[in-house]
């Protein structure tokens, strides 16, 4: 049996990747790959055994239980497997959950952490998530709607929006004007800066900036498109001073 690791593949940029995840892609035996790893197949040694999640997930219609099983049947057959996940394999993107599988289906497996687009894609515009005297906390939510509704529902926006320091959404573009609205009602200033950052660490990486009262129609008009990163809070302002 071999081994499977849950490897951080970082926002984009593949110099934006640990050492030991480049090295773990060099000896790797197969490379699992999705649409979130960007730039970083660059890295991946030519003649190398690729899966393309992505694209697999599409044509085979593979859910998550299928490459679950996957990455079981791969450790069955090969030494090493590499699992790259855009980000941090453990902030969404259901890393957690493959370890659980794995660990339950006997699986020897490992995690390499990543640097998180939560992170990142707010740095690249020069968004610094934390600021003496303007934000002391940081919560990273997702803004997305589970197939089966539980996730945002469970979301406590009345203690978000009391928080007094950033919020980060991820998943949040397609539920956006959702997200905003549960942010207006429960007690957040329509004047709260915010900014979406679009695939932060790219060529096509992209800021737009507004605030809760107008972003849904900044958004729009620019037709924002994940994956991206929403930002709410004063901090936004903060890049005003460093552009
Ligand atoms: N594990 C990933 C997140 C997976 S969830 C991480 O740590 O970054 C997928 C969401 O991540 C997207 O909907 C988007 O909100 C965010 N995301 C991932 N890569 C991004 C990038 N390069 N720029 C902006 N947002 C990104």
């Amino acid at each position: 049996m071999g081994k499977v690791y849950l490897v951080g593949a970082g926002p984009g940029d593949p110099e934006l990747i640990s050492l030991k995840a480049y090295r773990l892609i060099q000896e790797a035996d197969v490379v699992l790959v999705d649409n979130l790893v960007l730039g970083v197949k660059k890295l991946i040694p030519e003649g190398k055994k690729v899966i393309d999640i992505g694209k697999t997930a599409k044509e085979h219609k593979l859910s998550q239980d299928g490459i679950n099983m996957l990455m079981v049947e791969l450790s069955e057959q090969h030494d090493k497997v590499v699992r790259l996940k855009g980000g941090d394999p453990y902030i969404f993107g259901r890393g957690g959950e493959e370890a659980v599988f794995l660990r339950k289906h006997g699986v020897d497996f490992d995690v390499v952490p990543g640097i998180t687009s939560a992170v990142a894609a707010p740095a690249y515009f020069y968004i610094p998530l934390t600021y003496r005297g303007i934000s002391s906390a940081v919560t990273v939510i997702t803004g997305h709607e589970m197939e089966e509704k539980e996730e945002i529902d469970s979301i406590n926006w009345e203690a978000i929006a009391n928080l007094k320091g950033t919020l980060v959404i991820l998943m949040g573009v397609g539920n956006l004007a959702k997200n905003v609205d549960n942010l207006l009602k429960h007690g957040l200033h329509a004047e709260t800066p915010v900014a979406v950052v679009e695939k932060g660490f790219t060529e096509d990486a992209r800021i737009v900036v507004g605030t809760l009262g107008n972003i849904v129609e900044v958004a729009a008009k620019e037709e924002v498109k994940p994956p991206a990163v929403i930002v709410v809070g004063d901090v936004v302002n903060v890049r005003e001073k460093l552009v």
